[in-house]
């Protein structure tokens, strides 16, 4: 699908941890947070769709550790990213942002399914489109998930959000604080240095289809309204 002729339109990935403040559920307050910062930046005219994680609840690879079936902790996982939409939806909409959540697995009575071309005809009205359920398929995360949806939709660029590090760094700076960040690094850098950008299959879908990828910091100061306003911050991956 071609991007919006002359305007912005980006895809925000919001990991569960994220949303949980690194508890199990949700953290009100939290989201309550991004919320505000999603909603500051939609009168500028920028387009925002969301992908939301559902970490902070399931995991399918963590329940499968702990003896259960992979494909069902799977789905565990991806209806636990459902919870979190709804509490986006819950915090845009008291912000008078119109929503709309579609997602991968049908549950109609709280989401619509996930339809690329009507969720393109709603971010063009102006409303915020947030994706649940990730694929709708095990043995997926919601990174892969981002990245296609990213490109199915049209984004110019996908947003990663991260909750401990501020960007791409050469090393792990919890590991090594003399580590140096990038401000911006090639997809065959990334791949040269073996750095951790995004899960492999999300980096090779961006890599090979040339969709930049920010990677910030929620810890920075308006991080989310920066990211979203193509403001430089955290490091960019491009080619
Ligand atoms: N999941 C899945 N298929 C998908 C997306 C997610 O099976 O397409 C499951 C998987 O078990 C995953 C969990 O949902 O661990 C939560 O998603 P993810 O780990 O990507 O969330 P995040 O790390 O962003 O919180």
């Amino acid at each position: 699908m071609p991007p919006p002729p002359g305007g912005r339109r980006v895809l925000i990935k919001l990991s569960g941890e994220v949303f949980g403040g690194g508890e199990v559920g949700v953290d009100p307050v939290v989201v309550k947070q991004i919320a505000g910062q999603i909603a500051g930046v939609l009168c500028e005219g920028v387009q925002v769709a969301v992908v939301v994680g559902g970490g902070n609840f399931f995991r399918g690879a963590e329940l499968q550790n702990n003896g259960m079936d992979r494909a069902r902790g799977d789905y565990m996982g991806m209806l636990g990213t459902v919870m979190n939409c709804l509490a986006l939806q819950d915090f845009l909409e008291q912000r008078g942002v119109d929503t709309r959540v579609q997602t991968a697995i049908t549950m109609g009575q709280v989401a619509e399914p996930y339809i690329p071309r009507r969720a393109a005809r709603h971010l063009e009205k102006g409303r915020v489109v947030i994706f649940g359920a990730g694929a709708g398929m095990p043995y997926f995360t919601t990174d892969t998930v981002a990245a296609q949806r990213a490109l199915e939709i049209g984004c110019d660029r996908l947003l990663m959000a991260k909750s401990g590090v501020d960007g791409v760094y050469e090393a792990d700076p919890r590991k090594d604080p003399t580590a140096r960040k990038y401000l911006s690094i090639t997809y065959r850098d990334v791949i040269r240095r073996r750095l951790d950008v995004a899960d492999p299959a999300a980096f090779s879908l961006c890599a090979d289809n040339k969709l930049p990828i920010v990677v910030f910091g929620l810890g920075e100061d308006h991080g989310i309204s920066r990211a979203i306003r193509g403001e430089p911050i955290g490091t960019i991956v491009a080619a």
